[in-house]
């Protein structure tokens, strides 16, 4: 069977990252996370008290520290820097509310954009992020451009919190996705937006399941033409 390669766009709390892994799943395909690199560059970030200013010692830091990722026995992905397991580190608020001045840095970009096509080299991939149609997969055969509303998406992610007991609040949450997606949308490399070719699916009000099926479905027909 033919195999292809997915990119999932959208901004913060848009379901991405849940209905990537179940796609990836069903179809076989490897998953790639890439909010989880640039959270793990800004845990160093802070690990480190490094400024924006520091960006030559950050680019030093990711090439010592190198992001890798592995299954748990669950199933779940794990996530390290060096041999440091930082999977629950990067979802930590600090982490969130760093991470866009750290993802605007063009050299910390470009380093994690090579190693992302370097593992998609592979083909059967799925990757979520905020422009991977864009720039990381700009030939990918399947392009979804994944949206909701700010007070659903805010919920949504209220409830994954305390789930993992991160401490939440849900205005403060509509506000700071509200300040995520306007940073990761205006900054001037590699902007948050869908490219000319994805289609989007606003999914508020929509069950991942129902989400899962709409991409699958599209992905099918795709492997099906090949
Ligand atoms: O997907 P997640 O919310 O974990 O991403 C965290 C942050 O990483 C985003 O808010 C964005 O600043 C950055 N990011 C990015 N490009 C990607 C994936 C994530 O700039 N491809």
């Amino acid at each position: 069977m033919k195999q292809i390669t997915i990119a999932i766009d959208g901004p913060a709390s848009s379901g991405k990252s849940t209905v990537a892994k179940i796609v990836a799943d069903k179809l076989g395909y490897t998953y790639l996370d890439t909010g989880a690199m640039y959270r793990s560059v800004t845990y160093l970030a802070l690990q480190h008290a490094l400024p924006e200013e520091d960006i030559e010692e950050l680019v030093k830091l990711i090439d010592q520290y190198p992001i890798s990722f592995s299954l748990a026995e669950d199933g779940s992905q794990l996530v390290f820097l060096g041999e440091q397991n930082v999977t629950d580190a990067i979802r930590q608020n600090d982490v969130t509310a760093n991470v866009s001045w750290v993802a605007a840095l063009p050299q910390v970009r470009e380093k994690l954009v090579k190693e992302q096509q370097r593992i998609a080299k592979t083909g059967a991939i799925i990757m979520d992020g905020r422009d991977i149609g864009t720039v990381v997969l700009p030939n990918a055969e399947l392009k979804i451009f994944l949206n909701a509303s700010v007070e659903e998406r805010a919920e949504r992610r209220y409830k994954e919190n305390q789930a993992k007991g991160i401490e939440a609040d849900l205005e403060r949450l509509k506000q700071a996705i509200a300040d995520r997606d306007y940073k990761d949308s205006h900054r001037k490399v590699s902007p948050l937006k869908a490219a000319d070719d994805a289609i989007t699916f606003d999914t508020t009000g929509v069950s991942i399941d129902g989400v899962v099926a709409f991409i699958l479905e599209k992905a099918t027909e795709i492997i099906d033409k090949q």
